[in-house]
C-alpha cells in the first residue's frame, strides 16, 4: 500500500504549526518538533523523548521525516563526495560536498534538469523534468548531513559549512520553493547556516534577482561566462531574454552587495571562445564599479561537449590581468575529477544505465 503520510521537511515554522493546532497540540509541540527535525536530525518520532508517547505514536501514524535516498555515493580521493538522490517520484538530482581546509561547501539542486541549455553545460543537455519542492531542497542538506554524520547542528567545526545553489537548476526560475528552503536552513534553532554562507548561483534571471536580494539576502553569483551579446547569446540562451547590460544593471543594484558581501562572476575558461587577454580586459571594464570577484572555472569536460579547456598558461594570463585591475580571481580547480566532475554526468550515466537495464549494475556502485 502506498505511504500517504505527509513529509514534514519542507514545512515552515507557520505550516508545521498549523499541523500541530490541526492534532489539537499545543503550540511549543510545533517547536519542540523543529528542534528534534533540524537541530538533532532525527527521522525517527519514537526517538523523540521530548514528545509524549502516545503523541510521537499519533505523528508517526500521520508524518514521516523523510529526506532523499542516494541512489549512488561516490568518493573522490580528493575527499569531494558526489550523490545521486533519489525522490520519492523516482527523479534524480546531484549534490556535491567539497571539503576545503577551513570549510565545506555544499552544492545543491534546484531543478531536476534544466530549461536552460547553456552549451558547455552538462544539465544543458538534459531536459526540464520539475521544479524541487522546498523539502527536496531542504532534504539534500539532511542527507549530507546524515552521510558526514553531523547531527545535532554543530556549531563549531562543522564539515558542512557553506551551501551553493549551484547545482542542477536554475533556482531564480523555481524561486518560491527556493526561498521557502533558504528560510529552513537559515533557522538559527534548525540547521542554522549563516546567510553569508549561502550562495544563490543564476544565470542571470534578471527580475528575479532584485527580489532574492531583498527578500533572502544570501550571496550572490552569476554565470557570465561572456563580455559579449553576441557570445553570450549562443553560451548562455537566456542571455536573448536578459542581455548584459540589464544583467550587470540588476548586480549594481543588488541590496546588499558591498566590498565585505562581494558578488561572484563565474567564467568557465574554454579555450579560443572566451580566454584571450582582450576578453580578459573587457572584463574588468563590464564589472567596473561593482564590489565583485571573478572565479575563473577551468573548463569541465563531458562526452560529446562541444569545447575544450583552456590552457594553463591562458588561465594564468587571463587570472594575471583581472588580479592586477584589483579583483581577486582565484581559478576554481575542479574537484572530484575522477568520479564524473561535470554537473550532471552522474544522473546521465544513471539513465543510460538503467536504459540498459542493469539497475544492478546501479546498486553495487551505491556502497558510500
Ligand atoms: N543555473 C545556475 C546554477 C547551475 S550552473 C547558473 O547558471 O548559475 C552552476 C555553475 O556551474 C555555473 O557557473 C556554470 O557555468 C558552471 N558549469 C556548468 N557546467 C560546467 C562545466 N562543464 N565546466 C565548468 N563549469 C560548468
Amino acid at each position: 500500500m502506498a505511504d500517504d503520510r505527509k513529509n514534514l521537511v519542507g514545512l515552515s515554522r507557520d505550516e508545521l504549526a498549523a499541523e500541530m493546532a490541526a492534532m489539537g497540540a499545543a503550540p511549543f509541540r510545533a517547536r519542540q518538533l523543529w528542534h528534534w527535525i533540524y537541530h538533532r536530525g532525527e527521522s525517527d518520532f519514537a526517538a523523540m523523548t521530548t514528545l509524549a508517547k502516545p503523541f510521537r505514536a499519533e505523528l508517526a501514524q500521520r508524518y514521516v521525516v523523510a529526506r532523499p535516498a542516494a541512489a549512488r555515493a561516490l568518493v573522490s580521493a580528493d575527499g569531494t563526495r558526489k550523490w545521486l538522490l533519489r525522490f520519492a517520484d523516482g527523479q534524480e538530482v546531484e549534490c556535491v560536498h567539497i571539503p576545503e581546509e577551513d570549510r565545506g561547501t555544499l552544492c545543491v539542486s534546484s531543478q531536476v534538469g534544466c530549461t536552460l541549455t547553456c552549451k558547455f553545460c552538462h544539465t544543458g543537455t538534459q531536459r526540464l523534468v520539475r521544479n524541487l519542492a522546498a523539502g527536496e531542497i531542504v532534504g539534500q542538506v539532511m542527507a549530507a548531513r546524515d552521510a558526514l554524520g553531523e547531527w545535532p547542528s554543530p556549531k563549531d567545526d562543522r564539515q558542512l559549512t557553506n551551501i551553493v545553489l549551484m547545482g542542477m537548476g536554475e533556482p531564480l526560475y523555481n524561486y518560491d520553493n527556493v526561498a521557502k528552503a533558504v528560510k529552513i536552513i537559515l533557522d538559527a534553532e534548525g540547521l542554522s547556516v549563516s546567510r553569508r554562507k549561502i550562495t544563490l548561483s543564476t544565470a542571470g534571471v534578471v527580475p528575479m534577482i532584485r527580489r532574492c536580494g531583498a527578500e533572502l539576502a544570501v550571496n550572490l553569483a552569476i554565470s557570465l561566462h561572456a563580455v559579449t551579446d553576441e557570445l553570450r547569446d549562443v553560451l548562455v540562451p537566456l542571455n536573448k531574454k536578459y542581455p548584459l547590460a540589464e544583467l550587470l544593471e540588476a548586480c549594481r543594484t543588488y541590496p546588499g552587495a558591498s566590498n565585505a558581501r562581494r558578488i561572484t562572476f563565474e567564467y568557465v575558461m574554454l579555450k579560443g571562445v572566451n580566454d584571450s587577454p582582450a576578453e580578459a580586459r573587457a572584463l574588468v571594464r563590464l564589472i567596473a564599479g561593482i564590489p565583485a570577484k571573478v572565479n575563473l572555472i577551468p573548463f569541465n569536460p563531458w562526452p560529446g561537449a562541444p569545447f575544450e579547456c583552456s590552457s594553463d598558461r591562458a588561465i594564468e594570463a587571463f587570472a594575471d590581468i583581472v588580479n592586477a585591475s584589483g579583483y581577486a580571481s582565484p581559478v576554481r580547480t575542479p574537484r572530484g575529477r575522477d568520479i564524473l566532475a561535470a554537473c550532471g554526468q552522474l544522473k546521465s550515466e544513471s539513465v543510460k544505465l538503467r536504459r540498459s537495464e542493469r539497475p544492478a549494475a546501479d546498486a553495487a556502485a551505491t556502497a558510500p
